[in-house]
């Protein structure tokens, strides 16, 4: 192939009709405050496992919305349910209860 020096990037549309959300159904279904998030990112700021590693809970309710659940399934037992994250969410989301129905999802 010849090299013109740049590339046509993947496509990144999301097809909601196509990726599975049927975890972030779950969730909404038994932890309802699933729905208040508004991605500020407060949770990860202060969350005891991003201090160890790269865990995102606001990155991982985003992709759960998109049904992009991969990463979330690889990496939600990082989680150590200690609820620092629940303690300065601004919009009182119960973020050990969202994380607790991934979870049992997931593992
Ligand atoms: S702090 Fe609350 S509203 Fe902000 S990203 Fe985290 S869960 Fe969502
Ligand atoms: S409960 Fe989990 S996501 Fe929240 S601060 Fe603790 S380790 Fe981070």
């Amino acid at each position: 192939m010849v090299d013109f020096g740049y590339k046509i990037a993947k496509d990144r549309q999301i097809d909601f009709d196509k990726n599975d959300r049927s975890i972030a159904q779950y969730v909404r279904k038994h932890e309802p405050t699933f729905n208040l998030c508004i991605s500020c990112g407060t949770c990860a700021a202060t969350c005891t496992a991003r201090q160890f590693t790269d865990f995102s809970l606001r990155k991982y309710i985003l992709l759960l919305r998109r049904g992009e659940n991969k990463e979330v399934i690889e990496n939600i037992h990082k989680c150590m349910l200690c609820g620092k994250c629940q303690l300065v969410c601004p919009m009182g989301v119960n973020t050990r209860g969202v994380i607790y129905r991934i979870m049992e999802m997931c593992i």
